[in-house]
């Protein structure tokens, strides 16, 4: 099956349903894109599938686990990590000290410092900038960290919650070639949220319309390519 499988699930919160009905997969290696307006849903999908909200109805599975009814720590073990909207970095730490929580999450210590030298090859600015307190950092640079951060738990999924976010279009062309690059070089399978097609569409294998909580549309990025 594939590695994440989302059947049918509903999710609210009170009296507002956010989601309704989605059904999405994605396979081992894929990178596939939920794209919708603010408020679609995308970051309850993603939240659901790390176990931070439960669906009412429906059911998700990683790697074919079922992560209904546990707790967003024991989902992260069946190998997935979150970069949350917001980048949730810690400001007041440098940016090599937000790596190594990163690395103590995973826990091998010998490990954790080999995956630091080689994660920061790809990230020259973040390289250049390791005793710098992370609040310092331009906007690209902390998305870049927040990206770093959850690469360095080990996932073999990565979802990641609107990267673009406030950012200029070279800076998220540089976001997306080291998810590229990341997807090649750590096997990692990429599930991302965007509100806009544009600059995803060439770096998608798939994608998923999400509008008012439903899955609109879905197909192949390729098809969607063309028609634009
Ligand atoms: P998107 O990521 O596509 O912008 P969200 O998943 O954040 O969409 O939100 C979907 C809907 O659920 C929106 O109407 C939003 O206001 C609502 N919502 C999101 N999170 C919460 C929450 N914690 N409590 C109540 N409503 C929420
Ligand atoms: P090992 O470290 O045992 O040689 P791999 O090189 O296959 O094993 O990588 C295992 C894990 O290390 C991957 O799942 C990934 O999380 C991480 N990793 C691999 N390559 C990189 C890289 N270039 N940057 C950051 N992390 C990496």
């Amino acid at each position: 099956g594939a590695l994440v499988e989302v059947d049918g699930i509903h999710v609210r919160y009170g009296d507002l349903v956010a989601l309704r009905d989605v059904s999405l997969s994605v396979a081992e290696g894929e990178v596939v894109c939920i794209i919708g307006p603010n408020g679609a849903g995308k970051s309850t999908a993603l939240t659901a599938i790390a176990g931070g909200v439960a669906p009412y109805a429906g059911d998700i599975r990683v790697g074919g686990v079922s992560v209904l009814g546990l707790r967003p720590e024991q989902v992260a073990r069946l190998g997935l990590s979150l970069v949350p909207e917001g980048r949730h970095i810690f400001g007041t730490l440098t940016v090599e000290e937000n790596l190594r929580i990163g690395g103590y999450i995973q826990g091998d210590r010998a490990a954790a410092k080999a995956d630091m030298e080689r994660l920061l090859a790809l990230f020259p600015r973040l390289a250049e900038r390791l005793r710098y307190p992370a609040g310092r950092l331009s906007g690209g640079e902390q998305q870049m960290l927040a990206v770093a951060r959850a690469v360095m738990t080990r996932p073999r999924l990565l979802l990641v919650d609107e990267p673009s976010l406030g950012l200029a279009p070279r800076i998220i062309d540089q976001i997306y070639e080291i998810l590229l690059d990341l997807r090649q070089r750590a096997a990692l399978t990429l599930l991302i949220n965007e509100q806009s097609s544009n600059r995803i569409l060439k770096h998608a294998d798939r994608i998923y319309v999400l509008r008012g909580g439903r899955v609109q549309l879905e197909g192949p990025a390729a098809d969607l390519r063309d028609g634009e």
